[in-house]
């Protein structure tokens, strides 16, 4: 006999907990099932995000950072010292420390809310009963009034590149290498391919980026990904662009990369190899037969604008369903769900939802790229500021970027922000904010900017769209 539930959420990931807890708080009778488990081989909650995606990724994205700037900073500070040295175990067991301080704390908040956890992998069947098998081999059914299913993603895998844990790697084995790769080459100049080449590029190794597409990084604004290509240049990342890669070969401990570029043919001998060509939705055995859940031709769950899967009581979250694969993205739409269920107006705004790439420079931007307003028809004024001209980035040693608001050319409502340079995943919800509220550039610009900031930027920007700033010429 099935154990009856108000909500039954499958996956513990940022779309699946946030639904959860927000379940549980609105006095939902809430279950949640994960299948994963840590590096220890006990179950980690938390999802790709926690475990192997956004937080590993960003605590040695800071670790190889300090590294760098000793070597590439630190003496315009007038700071010198003779011997730096990189510990490469120490910094991946901060990284796991804090992994698991954070996985930990979700399974913390599951206990404190109610939630009632189950370790194991669930199969939704017809009638909106939810199979777990357990690690223990042992097999529960929960019964939902309402199931959520928040299942993910999963890194995609090359035919002719198959994930061997050792040589050739996904985002797991790339955040723990055991020691910094003498040559790594990345397929995919995406969000991780950048963040994970940055990071061994920093500590040391000669990092090759292959990219099928001729252009750099075409879903952010054109003079974003300029910016942002100079600097990784300058940096050493070496990015080629139209390299599509047809075959690898492990040869003892190296891997033969072999590719085409508008050259011709050519060859690559590396130690380790990233593959980072996106994800896909984890729904492989997830639905028995006769849900009536549909999947489209990506494998992700069919969902309305409301995460509904047009299955009374089925709802879809997250990376397993349409719209950017952001941790943001899925705790909107887990938040907006459990509101649903419960009777509340529950909604996602997906034109404010921001991006954010952690190079360095950092990239981040919200709302339409001046592309995509001309392409549209609509009319526009833009306002850029450069970092080089804000007082507290050139005391900081960070001059690159520029932050750049978009308006329109009529009403002067805000329709995106385009940053490029330090701290601005921090800054980019200047923008986010003023969108959210239908703000305009000129309610941006008369608000106060404390002195001297990298906000200022953003203050700058908004005054350059009616040509007003004042630290530079209109
Ligand atoms: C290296 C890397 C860096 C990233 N950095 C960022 C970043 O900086 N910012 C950002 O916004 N996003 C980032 N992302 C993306 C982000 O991790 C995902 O968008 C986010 O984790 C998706 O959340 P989710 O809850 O939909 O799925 P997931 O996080 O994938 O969680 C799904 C969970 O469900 C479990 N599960 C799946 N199927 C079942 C089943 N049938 N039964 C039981 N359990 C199941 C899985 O084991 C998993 O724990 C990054 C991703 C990677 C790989």
């Amino acid at each position: 006999m099935a154990e009856q539930f108000d909500v039954v959420v499958i996956g513990a990931g940022p779309a699946g907990y946030h639904a959860a807890i927000r379940a549980a708080q609105l006095g939902l009778k809430t279950a949640c099932i994960d299948a994963a488990l840590g590096k220890d081989g006990k179950p980690a909650l938390g999802g790709t995000c926690l475990r192997v995606g956004c937080i590993p990724s960003k605590a040695l994205l800071d670790s190889s950072r300090q590294y760098w700037n000793m070597g590439h900073i630190f003496d315009q500070h007038g700071i010198s010292f003779n011997d730096a040295k990189i510990d490469v175990s120490k910094m991946v067991g901060r990284k796991d420390a804090i992994v698991k301080q954070f996985t930990g704390g979700i399974a913390q908040l599951f206990k404190a809310n109610k939630v009632a956890t189950y370790y194991g992998f669930g199969q939704l069947q017809a009638g909106n009963v939810v199979k777990v098998k357990q690690h223990d081999g042992s097999e529960v059914e929960l019964k939902g009034t309402n199931v959520i299913i928040a299942a993910g993603s999963d890194s995609i895998e090359l035919p002719f590149a198959k994930f061997d844990g050792n040589l050739i790697v996904d985002n797991v084995g790339a955040l723990d290498f055991t020691e910094v790769p003498k040559r790594l080459a990345v397929i995919g100049a995406g969000v991780i391919g950048l963040e994970l080449g940055s990071v061994w590029k920093r500590l040391g190794s000669e990092v090759v980026i292959l990219e099928a597409l001729p252009e750099f990084l075409a879903v952010a604004d054109a003079e974003v990904a300029k910016v942002a290509a100079k600097e990784f240049k300058k940096q050493g990342l070496d990015i080629r662009l139209n390299a599509k890669v047809s075959k690898t070969e492990i040869k003892g401990n190296e891997v033969i990369v072999s590719y085409t570029d508008a050259e011709g043919d050519k060859t690559l001998t590396v130690d380790k190899l990233l593959v980072a060509v996106g994800r896909r939705a984890a729904s492989k055995g997830l639905l028995a037969e006769g849900t009536g859940v549909q999947l489209n031709e990506r494998g992700q769950i069919v969902v309305d604008d409301h995460c509904h899967t047009g299955v009374d009581g089925v709802w879809a979250v997250g990376d397993c369903v349409r719209g950017p694969m952001l941790a943001h993205k899925g705790f909107e739409e887990g938040v907006a769900v459990a509101e649903l269920i419960a009777g509340l107006p529950g909604h996602v705004n997906f034109d404010t939802i921001p991006w954010v790439i952690y190079t360095e420079p950092e990239l981040a931007w919200v709302g339409k790229t001046e592309a995509q307003l001309k392409a549209e028809g609509i009319p526009y004024k833009a306002g850029s500021f450069p970092f080089a001209a804000n007082g507290r980035a050139v005391a900081m040693v960070e001059p690159a970027g520029f932050v750049k608001v978009l308006a329109h050319a009529e009403t002067d409502r805000v329709l995106g922000m385009h940053l490029v340079g330090a701290n601005v995943s921090e800054l980019v919800h200047e923008g986010v904010l003023t969108m959210e509220f239908s703000g305009s550039s000129d309610d941006l610009a008369r608000i106060c900017h404390a002195h001297p900031s990298l906000s200022e930027a953003v203050h700058d920007a908004a005054m350059a769209v009616t040509k007003r700033a004042i630290h530079k010429v209109n």
